[in-house]
């Protein structure tokens, strides 16, 4: 038997409740969730609720919940991602991709170099496409997505993580160590411009400490991929 199909619900009440708006047709018109139907209902609090789809509606189907489980995917520690917005669906990727490695945190920044802008409906999908790669990997919680349209408050925005990193182009060798981590940890990644010699100082009176990834230039995209997976390893979070 497949694995029942996992839904985020905003309002979850017990021990019925409404799945309503785009989870609700997703898993009526592609999923063809019926009566009678097991489910998993997801409020982002890390439970896991079982249920049982007792009706379904023009708009919304209602739910029986007959269990609940703290769920044990949530990584131990919290990474959290800063990324410069990338053009195109590139952040899209890099959201998915941070979800499924344990990221619990992404800040979308713009920067001096950085070309591509962000609106409310971008933010929106990044959200979307959070939680379905929370689903997928069968994470009880989406990633929490915010945008910062400058470097200062993103950076501002890790400032109680114990390790916080800097991964940037033109460094030569890193201050920090990515094989020796513990504790929460943000990383910072640019968007296809690159950081600026101001920008990289703003982040060392931050007290990160660079990080260099090699004597190749990484795609934005692939550094992002690249820093979640290295220091979700560093963590233990991938064993
Ligand atoms: N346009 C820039 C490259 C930007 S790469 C140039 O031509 O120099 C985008 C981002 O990926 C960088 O800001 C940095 O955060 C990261 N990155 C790519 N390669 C890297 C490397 N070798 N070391 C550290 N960070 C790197």
């Amino acid at each position: 038997m497949s694995t029942p199909k996992r839904f985020f619900v905003d309002n979850l009440t017990s021990p019925e409740t409404y799945l309503e708006g785009e989870e609700f047709t997703h898993a009526k018109t592609v999923l063809r969730v019926e009566e009678g139907t097991e489910i998993v209902l997801l409020d982002g609090s890390g439970k896991e609720y079982s249920a049982i789809v007792s009706k379904i509606e023009k708009h919304r189907l209602l739910a029986h919940i007959t269990g609940a489980i703290e769920g044990d995917k949530e990584p131990k520690t919290e990474i959290y991602l800063l990324c410069g917005a990338l053009k195109g669906d590139k952040t899209e990727l890099i959201v998915q991709k941070a979800c499924e490695l344990g990221v619990s945190r992404i800040g979308v920044f713009s920067s001096e170099y950085c070309s591509a802008y962000m609106n409310e409906n971008k933010l929106e999908r990044l959200k979307k496409v959070a939680r379905e790669a929370a689903k997928q990997c069968l994470r009880s919680r989406a990633p929490k997505i915010e945008y910062f349209n400058n470097l200062s408050d993103a950076l501002s925005s890790a400032k109680d993580y114990n390790n916080k990193l800097f991964a940037c182009e033109f460094l030569s060798g890193s201050d920090g160590d990515m094989s020796q981590l513990s504790g929460s940890t943000a990383v910072v990644v640019g968007s296809e411009g690159g950081f600026s010699e101001a920008e990289y100082a703003l982040a060392k009176q931050c007290g990160f400490l660079g990080i260099s990834l090699g004597k190749r230039i990484l795609r934005a995209e692939t550094a992002a991929i690249a820093v979640c997976a290295l220091t979700a390893f560093a963590l233990g979070e991938l064993k």
